[in-house]
């Protein structure tokens, strides 16, 4: 099965709800008043509702769902890209975000349960793929499980994992690593970070010092700070978001497990109310399922 296949498969529940429901052929103020219902539901939120309507209602355009795809695509772009794509009358294929990172560094924030180290996992192999040297930090100190799987993801795909003793402090353990790639000359470092909830404050607090450890070894790194997402929490998500972005400064966003949610409409909000772009999302478990993100591919397995 190719990618997209696999993504549209992924995004059935979304689009059975947002296209399928649909009245097409009826008035354009039926589709409309309906289109409204099946954007919210999918969690596209009250605001890119009215903008996406609005814009569907002035495209003039005949093809209403060419003029949804259209003005959803919009709204995937993040702020910078957003002006231009309007000026230029819209040219999707030409905007992919990029997966290079920044830097040599990338941070992995989330909470747990969300797939992240699945997708440090993930993003390892992808890298290796494109030729570079990685090296994991299995920087999830307070969950003895979290390193030990990160262990063996790295056996398996070959890749050096720094470690440190269950309840170790996680900057500590950034800051060694963050030196070993570099005394190493390795191209990309991939931080896991603890997740738990229940200790809410104390986390982002432990979040920022990591960061802060990891500048420390290596001026200027981490380059890149990820937060993985997992789309079924939907809105609720993107609290968590805010507010690792207010304390470590988010420079991209994963989204995970987009096929067991009706939910996919959620990767708009995380855009436009962050201002952040999606590097990667995941439509299963396998390797091959997690993929760069691309706007117009997006919108065009949604809508089907
Ligand atoms: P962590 O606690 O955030 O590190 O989460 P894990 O990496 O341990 O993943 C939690 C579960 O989510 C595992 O069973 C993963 O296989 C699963 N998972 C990760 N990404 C996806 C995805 O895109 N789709 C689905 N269906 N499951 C996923």
């Amino acid at each position: 099965m190719s990618w997209l296949e696999r993504l549209k498969e992924g995004l059935s529940k979304t689009r059975d709800n947002l296209v399928k429901a649909i009245p097409w052929s009826e008035k354009p103020e039926a589709v409309l008043e309906e289109l409204e219902f099946a954007l919210i539901a999918a969690d596209v939120g009250v605001e890119a509702t009215q903008e996406v309507l609005e814009e569907v209602r002035q495209s003039g355009k005949k093809d209403l769902r060419e003029a949804l795809k259209q003005a959803l695509t919009v709204q995937l772009e993040p702020d910078r890209f957003r002006a231009k794509i309007r000026k230029a009358g819209f040219n999707p294929n030409a905007k992919k975000a990029t997966v290079e990172p920044a830097g040599k560094v990338i941070l992995m924030v989330g909470v747990n349960g969300v797939g992240k180290t699945t997708t440090i996992a993930k993003l390892g192999q992808y890298y290796q793929g494109k030729g570079k040297s990685v090296m994991f930090c299995a920087g999830d100190t307070f969950r003895a499980a979290g390193g030990a799987q990160l262990g063996l993801w790295g056996e398996r795909l070959g890749i050096p994992v720094i470690q440190g003793p269950e309840g170790s402090d996680p900057a500590a353990l950034a800051f060694d690593a963050a030196s070993a790639r570099k005394a190493r000359g390795i191209d990309l470092l991939l931080v896991d970070t603890a997740g738990r909830l229940h200790t809410k404050h104390n986390l982002m607090e432990e979040l920022a010092k990591v960061k802060r450890s990891i500048a420390k070894a290596d001026p200027g790194e981490p380059g890149e700070v990820w937060l993985v997402l997992d789309a079924v929490t939907g809105q609720n998500g993107l609290e968590q978001a805010k507010k690792f972005h207010q304390t470590v400064g988010l420079t991209g966003v994963i989204v995970t497990k987009l096929d067991g949610t009706a939910k996919g409409g959620v990767l708009v909000p995380i855009v436009r109310e962050l201002g952040v772009p999606i590097k990667f999302i995941g439509v299963g478990e396998k390797a091959e399922d997690l993929q760069p993100f691309d706007a117009g591919e997006f919108v065009e397995a949604l809508l089907g």
